[in-house]
């Protein structure tokens, strides 16, 4: 199968967070797309694996994602070795991906900025033709960092007011790892439903307005941005 779209993150629910309504908005829009998770996420102190796969698959669904697979990297150990760059450089291969989403490359938990090398260096390897490994050798044209939770100002903003509530719906179903159990004392889990659900909206919100739009999800690229026509560009001035 062959991807517009390819979103690459270190733990399953990490690209419903981020960038979970861009990727629904791209698929309502013909593109084909993608998730591949570095990691089962067993590493997490709630839900079996088991139960974090059937999430996962869920959650794809609800974003109308053509593919997703987990990448079997240890959880709490993502490095860019050259083992997991290899691996990673086959599935680029495979999958040819026009776009790729990666995760921003300052973050608190190491797994995350690991995960953004892991990412861009998998993808530039794999337009090596020499490498060690099958398929022909491909490079996405264009690479994307998801900045939701990085305090750095994003390069532009999606709108995806019309796609928050299925974004919404695919969070909550990774159940097992915000829903408290069962006379569990809700401020040790590690970010309660409440709380997750109020910073993901505030979150979601804060970038809508700053693109004039109820809500957005932030991206950064390093290079400029081409405009063809000055006067068509959206979001207001003054
Ligand atoms: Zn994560």
């Amino acid at each position: 199968m062959h991807l517009d779209l390819l979103a690459i993150a270190a733990h399953p629910d990490d690209v419903e967070l981020t960038c979970g309504g861009t990727l629904l908005k791209m698929a309502q829009l013909g593109h084909k797309t993608g998730i591949l998770d570095l990691t089962a996420g067993e590493m997490g102190t709630r839900g079996t694996p088991k139960i974090r796969a059937k999430e996962a698959a869920n959650a794809a669904k609800l974003l109308h994602v053509s593919w997703r697979e987990t990448l079997s990297v240890p959880d709490s150990d993502v490095q860019p070795s050259r083992q997991h760059k290899l691996r990673l450089a086959a599935v680029i291969r495979q999958l040819r991906p026009k776009t790729v989403i990666l995760p921003y490359w300052e973050a608190r938990h190491p797994d995350h900025y690991h995960a953004s090398t892991l990412g861009y260096e998998g993808c530039f390897l794999a337009g090596l033709k020499q490498l060690p490994i099958t398929g022909e050798a491909y490079r996405p044209f264009k690479i994307l960092y998801s900045v939701s939770y990085a305090s750095v100002r994003p390069t532009f903003v999606v709108d995806i007011s019309a796609q928050y509530a299925q974004r919404h719906r695919a969070i909550l179903g990774f159940a097992s790892q915000f829903r408290p159990k069962k006379g569990e004392n809700t401020s040790k889990v590690h970010l309660a439903i409440d709380r997750l659900e109020d910073e993901m909206n505030q979150l979601a919100r804060h970038y809508g307005q700053m693109i004039g739009v109820q809500y957005g999800e932030p991206f950064l690229q390093k290079e400029l941005m081409k405009v063809e026509d000055v006067v068509k560009m959206e979001v207001r001035s003054i």
